[in-house]
């Protein structure tokens, strides 16, 4: 299994590109926030609980997220690889992951991530807000917290990743296709 994290603030691309490269290398795409807001729309326990915290611009807890990737994970360990998109995105998150993929005899390859500024990212956010229906996209001061989350627990992974050799920087910014070749480029020689 040839997994990757792909990685980057709110609003990076992820989700967009992570479905192309799925179908392309015919891999699975684990979103969190997809799997978080599945379950809000049917009204599950975990998606009354995940609610509070996402409608606010906060993470999760780290258990109720690594519970419900353990589960989507166990679905998929005879694919080509696995894309976890907006998962790990605490130490906790990242060193469970890697613990969690050893015991089932295999580990992350890559971490990628798109590199966007960041007065970019909220142009996109306000104005996916405006057709999304994700209310955590519709306010400015909500969006600002994911940034301030993403900055205080989320960008150490870098360093994570880097100490392990696993860490590939992409240039977000461009047509979907000149950055679809980035991660491709990136991708093949895994
Ligand atoms: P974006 O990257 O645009 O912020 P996501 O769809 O990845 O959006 O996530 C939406 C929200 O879901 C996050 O702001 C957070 O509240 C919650 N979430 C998703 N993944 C995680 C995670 N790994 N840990 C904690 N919370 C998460």
């Amino acid at each position: 299994m040839k997994n990757i994290v792909l990685f980057g603030p709110p609003g990076v691309g992820k989700g967009t590109k992570a479905a192309l490269l799925k179908e392309r290398y015919q891999l699975i795409h684990i979103s969190t926030g997809d799997v978080f807001r599945f379950n809000i729309k049917n009204n599950t326990p975990l998606g009354i609980l995940a609610k509070s915290f996402i409608d606010k611009g906060n993470l999760v807890p780290d258990k109720v997220t690594i519970d419900m990737l353990k589960t989507e994970v166990d679905k998929n360990l005879n694919s080509n690889g696995i894309i976890f998109d907006g998962f790990p995105r605490t130490k906790l998150q990242a060193t469970t992951l890697d613990d969690y993929l050893a015991i089932k005899g295999t580990q992350i390859y890559a971490m990628i991530a798109l590199e966007v500024p960041e007065n970019i990212l909220v142009e996109r956010l306000l104005k996916r807000g405006l057709t999304s229906n994700r209310p955590d996209d519709q306010d400015e001061n909500k969006i600002r917290n994911r940034f301030n989350e993403y900055q205080t627990k989320t960008a150490v992974l870098i360093n994570y990743y880097a100490a392990q050799n696993k860490f590939y920087g992409v240039n977000g910014v461009g047509s979907i296709k000149e950055i679809t070749a980035r991660l491709c480029a990136v991708f093949d020689n895994l």
